[in-house]
């Protein structure tokens, strides 16, 4: 038996210019019952009663405003939320634990801030049943017998207190006027307000307005905030976005103080490499972004980030991706690496505004990806920028036998018209075989392409930036910050996507990005960036990865391993025995036999 799930996208779903397609090719409608009529706002409404599940709806409807998903009878029972009719639904509820870091990671749109919002009581679950005003006396009894009882007990009794940091923190000026300190003030709840700003490094900012302050030291601000409180539960989503890695450690230490404390913590992430770190427990939640998401039982944090990169539950017996990924111990050896020099620079430098770059000298031969790492405010932009031709050097060359394409770290949403007629701009390109699979149709832009370009959120708006960059008639690729706002599940495909463009047809690529194992996963040389954030940057030779991420790894404090399963790099537990071995042996990355690809597996 199934259940059937009909999503309408109320925002694609345009009657008026669609020719009513949908209902005149459904066959149940043919047959003289109501499966598909508009309703009042003439928008398509599907009786899921009705509906036979043939998916010819999907396929007619030119705006790719529906669809039809067959679940199974026995998760109808699992149903915590549906926004309305033919909308959105989240099946299971997170568990948080005392003591316990619990990671929640999937795909944007599968129901993660829903979760959240229920965890944190200003969303009442109506358990699907969108017609009735929800209460939280028919939710607890629906829970009786089960593990979140007490959880929700405690809270509706005003027993537990929660303090959320919210995923957007750029919305946070709408809410709060004034400076960073009157809000830390506010919030500090167990005076440790002092020690907050030493750790996260927010000195210089606390008597800013916090419309000034920069993405990094806003979400660094709004971290603060959520851990000052003197709460119960502790709800972090996506404290990452916009930190760099030294930052991202910062707050994963914290919010690890949290834990020792006794407090229950949840993380919502998409840097594998800090969930690695930060969560003894990992929740997967998977489904269909925009159409359904079902939260996973609860995995050691191991085997939930294994489950991640695998596509499948163990407990579960569900695969929810087709392939795994695998990570492979990619050196120069085993890439497409020509003697052909594409660029060189010599001596670079460049000041301004009390900051001074100085970027040295290198090359960059065909077939190789550079990644670049290091903190915020290094310079790491204004040097790509250079290479790139946007920025002249005040001293030292650049010598581009070859055409760069670059994608700036700050997208701009200024083009006036849909996703498709930007693409149709960009020439031959776009319908390219390996841009159409590695990149198109994985990141799921057919959906997009209705949609104008002013209207698309960070996430959607970087995925078609990626496309734009790396569908361009060019032998180097230049991008800054890919991993900025997309998913775990977008973050493996563009890594793959940019391994198999360079290698297929022979480019070559710089990357700047702070999710490492991103960086890890494409990279075949490193330029490691240091010095002192916004007064003095200066950047290593590029050399080869092992080397690179040594050195990086030996300056923030971190000792890699390599799974024995999946074979992925994994952050070593601060202090665990493994950490304190290599930080003695001076080895912060593994060094080991290279692995062969097997089986049904892609790898980067
Ligand atoms: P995530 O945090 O994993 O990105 P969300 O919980 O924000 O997922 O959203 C899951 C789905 O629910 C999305 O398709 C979103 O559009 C939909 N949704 C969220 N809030 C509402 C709402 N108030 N009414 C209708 N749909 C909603
Ligand atoms: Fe009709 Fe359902 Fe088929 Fe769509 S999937 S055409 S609603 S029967």
């Amino acid at each position: 038996m199934v259940h059937r799930v009909a999503v309408v996208d109320r925002e694609l779903c345009q009657s008026k210019k669609c020719g009513l397609e949908c209902i005149k090719e459904c066959p149940v409608n043919i047959n003289g019952k109501e499966c598909i009529v508009l309703d009042e706002n003439a928008k398509a409404l599907i009786s899921e009663e009705l509906c036979i599940g043939c998916g010819i709806c999907i396929k007619v409807c030119p705006f790719d405003a529906i669809d039809i998903v067959n679940l199974s009878e026995e998760l109808k029972k699992d149903k915590i939320h549906q926004y309305g009719v033919n909308s959105f639904r989240l099946f299971r509820i997170p568990v948080v634990k005392e003591g316990s870091v619990i990671g929640l990671v999937g795909r944007n749109g599968t129901g993660k801030t829903t979760a959240l919002k229920i965890l944190s009581g200003t969303l009442v679950p109506n358990l699907g049943d969108y017609a009735s005003e929800p209460s939280w006396e028919r939710f607890l009894s629906y829970l009786s017998g089960k593990e979140m009882k007490s959880y929700f007990q405690r809270l509706r009794e005003g027993k537990l207190k929660i303090s959320l940091k919210p995923q957007e923190v750029y919305k946070i000026p709408d809410v709060w006027r004034g400076d960073a300190y009157s809000l830390l003030k506010k919030m500090d709840e167990r005076g440790e307000l002092e020690y907050a700003v030493e750790r996260l490094n927010l000195r210089e900012s606390l008597y800013k307005n916090l419309e000034k302050l920069s993405g990094g030291e806003m979400q660094r601000v709004a971290v603060a905030a959520c851990w000052l409180r003197d709460a119960d539960v502790y709800l972090f989503d996506e404290p990452s976005s916009y930190n760099d890695v030294r930052q991202r450690l910062e707050v994963c230490r914290m919010i690890r103080e949290l834990a020792e404390k006794g407090k229950s913590v949840l993380v919502v992430e998409h840097d594998i490499a800090f969930l690695d770190y930060v969560t003894d427990y990992v929740q997967i939640i998977y489904g269909e972004p925009g159409v359904y998401g079902i939260v996973s039982a609860l995995y050691s944090s191991r085997t939930g980030i294994n489950a991640l990169i695998d596509g499948y539950l163990p407990v579960e017996n569900v695969r929810f991706r087709e392939r795994a990924v695998r990570f492979v111990e990619r050196t120069l050896a085993d890439s497409f690496v020509g003697e052909e020099e594409l660029l060189s620079y010599k001596d670079l430098k460049k000041s301004y505004d009390g900051f001074t770059l100085d970027a040295g000298s290198g090359t960059l031969k065909r077939g190789t990806v550079v990644g670049i790492i290091g903190a915020n405010a290094l310079g790491k932009t204004t040097f790509l920028k250079i290479l790139s031709g946007i920025e002249r050097p005040d001293h030292g060359s650049v010598n581009v036998l070859v055409k760069i394409s670059y994608k700036p770290q700050y997208l701009s949403s200024q083009f006036s018209g849909t996703v498709e007629e930007f693409f149709s701009h960009l020439g031959r390109g776009f319908a390219d075989q390996i841009i159409q699979e590695t990149l198109v149709k994985p990141l799921r832009m057919e959906k997009l392409l209705p949609r104008q370009v002013s209207n698309l959120s960070g996430g959607e708006l970087q995925k078609v930036a990626i496309i734009a960059s790396l569908s361009q008639e060019a032998e180097i690729y230049a991008l800054d910050e890919p991993s900025a706002f997309l998913d775990v599940e977008d973050r493996f495909v563009v890594a793959k996507a940019i391994s198999r463009i360079v290698k297929t047809y022979g480019k070559s690529a710089f990357i700047i990005d702070h999710d490492l194992q991103l960086i890890d996963s494409v990279s075949d040389m490193l330029i490691v960036f240091e010095g002192k954030p916004g007064k003095s940057g200066k950047a290593s030779e590029p050399m080869a990865k092992e080397d690179g991420m040594n050195l990086f790894l030996g300056r923030v404090g971190l000792t890699y391993r390599r799974d024995v399963n999946t074979g992925r790099p994994r952050v070593n537990k601060p202090g665990s025995r493994l950490d304190r071995k290599q930080k003695e042996e001076g080895r912060f990355y593994y060094k080991e036999e290279r692995q062969d690809e097997t089986g049904k597996e892609d790898s980067f």
